[in-house]
C-alpha cells in the first residue's frame, strides 16, 4: 500500500537501527507520547530491536484512557435520559465508569449510538428534532478541530437540540507535568506528529529549553519511530536539547491555522482532571461562553457528579510512564480486554490494551 510499506521497509529500519546503535554508549529513557505510537512500538517489536540501553516510555497520550473518571460517569447519566441520543466513537463504549459502561447503557435501553464523525450525531440531531442528541468529545488537539467545526455548524444552523460533551486534553501541559514531577525519568520526548499537524510545534522550543529536554516530532508507521528514536538519541550523545521534526511530510511548525482559527473560536483553554494522574493546569479545552447553549454538562445539569477513582487500576502510574502494563498486578487477570478495570486496557491507544493484544506478558515477551 503506497505511503505505508515504505514506512515499513525492512532494510531502511535496519539501517537506522544501526544508526542508533553506532550512536548510544550510555541509558538513555525516551518517553513517546502519543498511544498510537505506542501501539506501533509494541505491534512491531520496535522497543525489543532497539540497544538494550535504550528504555522507551509509554507517555499519556491516549485520549481515552486519560478522559476522567467523572466525565465517564457524567456521560453515563445523559446517556441513560429517556429522551436523549447519546453518540461516540466506538471506543468510548466499553470505558468503565464506576458500575458500568455505554455498553450497559444501552442494553438497558439507553438510545447509544456509535458515530465515525461528529458531523454524524448533528444530522441525527436535524433528523430528530423532538430528541435532545449529544456527542462525546474526546480528544486531544488532533480531534478538537472536527468537533470545534460541528458545534459552529450547530450554531450556525441553530440546532438547538444539538450539544457536546466535551474531554479535550492538550499535550504540551503534559509534557511540562511530566517534566515537573519529582519521580519524573524522561530524558527526551517523541512528540505527537498527527497533534502537531493541526498545531504546529512553536509550543516545543520553550519546554525544550525550559527542562534541557530534547523533544522529536514523530510519526506513526516503524520508520517514523526509530527515526524519532535516533533524532532523540543523537541529541542525547550530543548534550543537545532542541525540537527537531522527524515528521516532515505531515508536519510543519506553524501547523493549520484554519483548524487553530475554528479552535480559538469555540474553545477556551481549561484546567483539566487527567485519569489516574490528577489535575493539570490549562491542560484542556471546554466550550467557550459564546456556545455554552451547546454544552452538554450545563444542558443536562450533571457538573455536580464526582466519583473517586478506584485503587485497583493503576493506569495513573502506566500513563506517567512509572510502570509497564504488565507490571500492574491485575494485567491479564483480573483485567482484561473483556473485563477491564482501566480504560487503558480499552482504548485502541492504550498501553495495557498494546501489551495484552500483542502478547506482552512478561517483561521478556
Ligand atoms: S492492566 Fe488493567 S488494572 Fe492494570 S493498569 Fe492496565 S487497565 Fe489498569
Amino acid at each position: 500500500m503506497k505511503y505505508l510499506q515504505e514506512f515499513r521497509d525492512p532494510e531502511l529500519a535496519n539501517n537506522i537501527l544501526s544508526e542508533i546503535r553506532a550512536a548510544t554508549t550510555r541509558n538513555w529513557a525516551i518517553m513517546e507520547v502519543c498511544g498510537g505510537q505506542t501501539h506501533s512500538i509494541i505491534r512491531h517489536g520496535i522497543d525489543q530491536l532497539l540497544p538494550e540501553e535504550i528504555e522507551l516510555i509509554h507517555g499519556p497520550g491516549c485520549p481515552v484512557c486519560v478522559t476522567p473518571l467523572e466525565l465517564i460517569d457524567r456521560a453515563l447519566a445523559i446517556a441513560a435520559e429517556p429522551n436523549v441520543i447519546f453518540c461516540s466513537f466506538g471506543d468510548m463504549l466499553r470505558v468503565p465508569g464506576s458500575e458500568k459502561d455505554l455498553f450497559r447503557i444501552k442494553s438497558e435501553g439507553g438510545d447509544v449510538r456509535t458515530v465515525y464523525s461528529p458531523l454524524d450525531a448533528l444530522k441525527i440531531a436535524v433528523d430528530n428534532p423532538e430528541k435532545q442528541v449529544v456527542f462525546f468529545g474526546v480528544g486531544f488537539e488532533t480531534t478538537a478541530p472536527a468537533n470545534a467545526m460541528t458545534v459552529f455548524q450547530a450554531k450556525q444552523q441553530n440546532v438547538k437540540n444539538f450539544s457536546i460533551l466535551v474531554s479535550h486534553v492538550l499535550v504540551p501541559p503534559a509534557i511540562q507535568a511530566i517534566m515537573e514531577s519529582p519521580v519524573n525519568r524522561v530524558q527526551a520526548f517523541l512528540a505527537a506528529g498527527h497533534v502537531c499537524s493541526i498545531t504546529g510545534y512553536a509550543a516545543y522550543p520553550p519546554l525544550a529549553e525550559k527542562y534541557k529536554v530534547p523533544i522529536v516530532v514523530t510519526g506513526f508507521e516503524p520508520l517514523d519511530v526509530l527515526e524519532g528514536v535516533r533524532h532523540a538519541v543523537v541529541q542525547l550523545e550530543n548534550g543537545r536539547a532542541e525540537v527537531e521534526n522527524a515528521y516532515q511530510r505531515v508536519v510543519n511548525f506553524d501547523g493549520n491555522k484554519s483548524a487553530q482559527a475554528m479552535l480559538a473560536d469555540v474553545f477556551v483553554t481549561t484546567d483539566r482532571a487527567w485519569r489516574g494522574i490528577g489535575v493539570i493546569p490549562q491542560s484542556g479545552w471546554s466550550l467557550s461562553e459564546k456556545y455554552r447553549d451547546f454544552d452538554a454538562e450545563y444542558k443536562f445539569d450533571v457538573r455536580d457528579i464526582k466519583t473517586v477513582e478506584s485503587t485497583l487500576c493503576h493506569s495513573g502510574e502506566v500513563l506517567q510512564g512509572l510502570l509497564k502494563p504488565h507490571q500492574c498486578p491485575a494485567f491479564g487477570k483480573e483485567c482484561t480486554p473483556r473485563f477491564p478495570l482501566g480504560a487503558t486496557m480499552v482504548s485502541s491507544e492504550g498501553a495495557c490494551a498494546a501489551y495484552y493484544n500483542y502478547g506482552r506478558f512478561t517483561a521478556s515477551a
